[in-house]
């Protein structure tokens, strides 16, 4: 088999509020990585925890020879935005995210870089043993098949962060600028030799999920919206057959008042009222997916920046990412590939 040699191995963690979590994280990590027989960094993207997360990233940054570069963003943008904000700033060959809660176990780093070595542009995880809570495993499975369906790329599990992207994808994905990304099935809509393996996956040990269920409702949108335009399709199709039902249902409604008389319509004023409900029901579903696709034109024709670094912590020195020497280091997420 070809070997596609990886030379510098990046992992990108965003980090909110998991300051229990990061000192067994931070040991987990450094030590996977140094099993590694390329060089790793490890960039930590705050995003804008309220706990003392940032202030033990920026301390493990600083040490001598820390593998760890420190993102702090100024306020909370969401996972997916904070590990955009990670990819801004890595430099390795092949990038590898990982959730900071230990959920997903670091040490399954090598395993993933063996595998790209193999030429895969993009390795998915998928989780053997899920340890969450049915609330929470029933709308990732629903998500999963929605996935499946509509852009037919073949990956049982997108909400396994620990997965790991070639540079090439990394590079196009950073070129998108859309604001709503959901990381997982952008990057597959770039990939072309993709596979996937089975990690084991723990309990979450300290807090709790950072995902509310309106959160999780925001990202099964973004999900929904980023990957296709199927329901903005499938919603004329339905308005279609909908009118057409209606025309036929009204035509029989009009024939059997002419055969049966006046009397007879009376009694059916309630079928009436149930067409009419449904046809409203049928609106206002369509109204609230047109809105969908129309909030997110929205705030994409304005262009907002995705995120904000307040500044990069690399090695032993602190400077705000602004004002890098040797790269003219971009303050928003507009990076040419
Ligand atoms: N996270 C983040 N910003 C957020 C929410 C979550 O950076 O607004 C990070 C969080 O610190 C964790 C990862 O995203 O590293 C996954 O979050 P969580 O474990 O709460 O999600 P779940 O496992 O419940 O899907
Ligand atoms: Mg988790």
């Amino acid at each position: 088999m070809k070997h596609y040699p990886i030379n510098r191995v990046s992992i990108v963690i965003p980090v909110y509020n998991e300051e229990q979590s990061l000192p067994e994280l931070l040991r987990r990590t450094e030590a996977a990585c140094a099993q590694l027989a390329q060089p790793a960094e490890i960039i930590l993207v705050d995003d804008g925890s309220r706990d003392e997360s940032a202030e033990i990233l920026l301390q493990a940054s600083q040490r001598q020879g820390s593998p760890f570069v420190a993102v702090i963003l100024n306020r909370n943008y969401g996972q997916h935005a904070a590990i955009m904000a990670g990819f801004g700033q890595c430099k390795g060959d092949l990038v590898i995210t990982l959730d900071a809660d230990l959920q997903n176990p670091p040490e399954e780093i090598p395993r993933l870089v063996k595998l790209a070595e193999q030429g895969y542009d993009v390795i998915g995880t998928v989780r053997g043993n899920r340890q969450d809570s049915a609330l929470r495993r029933w709308p990732s499975k629903l998500i999963n098949l929605a996935v499946q369906r509509s852009t037919g790329v073949a990956m049982t599990d997108y909400g396994c962060m620990l997965r790991a992207y070639r540079r090439s994808i990394v590079d196009a994905m950073l070129a998108c600028s859309e604001r709503s990304t959901f990381i997982p099935i952008l990057a597959n809509s770039f990939a072309r030799h993709t596979t996937e393996i089975v990690v084991t996956h723990a309990e979450r040990e300290h807090g709790e999920s950072k995902y509310s269920a309106m959160k999780l409702i925001n990202l099964m949108f973004d999900l929904v919206t980023c990957m296709t335009t199927t329901p903005l399709r499938l919603l004329s199709i339905i308005g279609f057959s909908m009118a057409f039902l209606g025309v036929a249902f009204a035509s029989l409604l009009i024939v059997l008042r002419l055969i049966f008389g006046a009397p007879w319509a009376g009694h059916g004023t309630f079928v009436l009222f149930a067409v009419l409900f449904v046809f409203t029901g049928g609106q206002f579903i369509g109204m609230g997916l047109l809105g969908e696709y129309l909030g997110r034109m929205y705030s994409d024709v304005r262009a907002r920046p995705r995120f904000f670094i307040e500044k990069v912590v690399r090695g032993t020195s602190a400077t705000p990412a602004a004002s890098k020497a040797d790269s003219p280091a971009p303050l928003f997420n507009k990076v040419a590939p």
